[in-house]
């Protein structure tokens, strides 16, 4: 379940004929951005909101809530793509670590208040292998933009004294990473949002867009602009093979005693995740529970979005599984546990692209990596469509496009045999302690576009 379906709805429904200069579907993270943004670059402007279900119903409302600075995609790819190669990609990796800064001072501005602490990320590497990995990650960070203090590699001690996860072999430290609680977030910037003047309706599917006219099932919109951020949900709007919907699955715990977070440590509340090809994304949250998510179904046939994100019994125990091997003695009790989708193109790159004479812009791709992206994709559509140049209008996955998925059943075959490798993989280096990454998990990233 979602934490937003607890919530009493706040939003009316779409019904009637109407016009509005901005048109956007879909009430996540990225379609707030670019209204709020919108707004702010021009505030006489008539901009509305659609969602077809509730404000941050989407994975905006279902994440682990890392305001991480992972760009969307690799950033080697979007180096070779562009003109300006490297020092592009350099540029793009820098307005994300930047935005983090940016996100968190317009929570402050806005007063927003969505449990956010800048504490950082710390990446578990659970074998030598992973180690080696983390490694190379970090050589990679350096090379696109990062400074030695913004990826910092531990040791086994240094890591333990942060966060006491039995066995670890090291990991890195990332400071420019803020935990939040999702769906206060997404809630709390559709108030801002709404208070800046957007209309924002709920329970508002569009069921077509056609260059300047939305259908909704209880009326129609003409509009000037139309922005598509539907994300994993995009299919109908983009075609099914553009991007597909991965699946996230999470579980929180029970808060945990005293005693427990004596013998865990995690005072500095740093996001945390690990160099498993399987890897799992985590974070203590401001009522002390632990929130911590994995792959689950990875991807269901057809573009499936898994409805209202129903998880199942096997996926809570082996996220279970995973905190009691990270922390062997301590009973954790899952409480809750949903499932999500996020958009993965075809190279794993995601993008922001505006049509000028169709009136139609879409930021979608993120792959995982969306709420930075989301903040980043939001604002940059709002000033392409407005006709701002600015740092981010350039930035290399502005017009960027992945080829098509393949047809079904193929990608079905193929993101399920990815997964299906990766295990494999993990469980083959663990238990040979391996030094190097296995075989079988690059055949695994190849076949699955990760690696080009
Ligand atoms: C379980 C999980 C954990 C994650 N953890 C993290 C994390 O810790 N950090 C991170 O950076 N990223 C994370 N992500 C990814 C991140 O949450 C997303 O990339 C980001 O929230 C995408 O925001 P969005 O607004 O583009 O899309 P969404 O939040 O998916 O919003 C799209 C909205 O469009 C609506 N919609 C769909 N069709 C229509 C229609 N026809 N008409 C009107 N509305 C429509 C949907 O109902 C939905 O609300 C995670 C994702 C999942 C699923």
């Amino acid at each position: 379940m979602s934490n937003v379906e607890a919530e009493s709805p706040e939003y009316g429904q779409y019904q009637g004929d109407s016009d509005v200069d901005i048109a956007i579907i879909g009430g996540g993270l990225t379609g707030l951005w670019a209204a709020y943004f919108a707004k702010q670059l021009e505030p006489s402007l008539k901009v509305a909101v659609f969602e077809a279900e509730r404000i941050g119903y989407g994975a905006s409302g279902r994440n682990g809530g890392w305001v991480s600075a992972l760009v969307p995609g690799n950033r080697k790819k979007f180096a070779k793509a562009v003109q300006g190669g490297v020092d592009s990609a350099k540029a793009f990796q820098r307005e994300f670590i930047s935005s983090v800064n940016t996100i968190l001072a317009t929570l402050e501005k806005e007063d927003i208040q969505a449990d956010q602490h800048k504490g950082g990320t710390l990446s578990a590497a659970h074998t030598a292998a992973g180690l080696n990995r983390l490694k190379a990650k970090r050589s990679a960070d350096l090379a696109y933009g990062l400074d030695e203090s913004e990826v910092q590699l531990l040791s086994p001690a240094d890591f333990q004294s942060r966060i006491n996860i039995a066995g670890v072999h090291g990991g890195l430290y990332y400071p420019d990473v803020a935990r939040v609680n999702p769906a206060k977030l997404v809630r709390g910037l559709a108030a801002a949002a709404s208070r800046l003047g957007v209309d924002i309706y709920e329970h508002s599917r569009v069921i077509s867009a056609a260059s300047g006219l939305l259908s909704l099932g209880r009326g129609t919109v003409r509009t000037g602009k139309t922005f598509i951020c539907t994300e994993g949900y995009s299919g109908p709007f983009l075609g099914k093979r553009r991007l597909i919907p991965i699946n996230s699955s999470m579980i929180v715990t029970r808060p945990l005693d005293e005693a427990a977070w004596e013998r865990i440590g995690w005072a500095g509340l740093e996001c945390l995740n690990d160099s498993a090809h399987t890897f799992i994304y985590a974070q203590r949250t401001a009522d002390n529970r632990i929130a911590i998510g994995g792959r689950g179904t990875p991807y269901r046939f057809a573009s499936g979005t898994g409805g209202h994100g129903q998880t199942a019994a096997s996926t809570v125990r082996q996220l279970t599984g995973r905190l009691e091997s990270f922390f062997p003695g301590i009973r954790f009790e899952p409480e809750h546990a949903w499932s999500g989708v996020l958009g993965v193109t075809r190279d794993w790159n995601g993008g922001v692209n505006w049509d000028p004479a169709a009136g139609i812009g879409s930021s979608i791709g993120y792959a995982g990596h969306g709420v930075t992206a989301a903040f980043v994709g939001g604002r940059t559509l709002a000033e392409l469509a407005l006709d701002r140049n600015t740092v981010r209008t350039s930035l290399p996955w502005v017009g960027y496009r992945a080829r098509n998925w393949e047809p079904e059943p193929v990608r079905w075959l193929g993101v399920h045999a990815m997964y299906k490798l990766f295990g494999i993989a993990d469980s083959w280096e663990e238990a040979r302690k391996a030094r190097q990454t296995s075989l079988i998990a690059k055949f695994g990233s190849r076949l699955a576009g990760l690696h080009e």
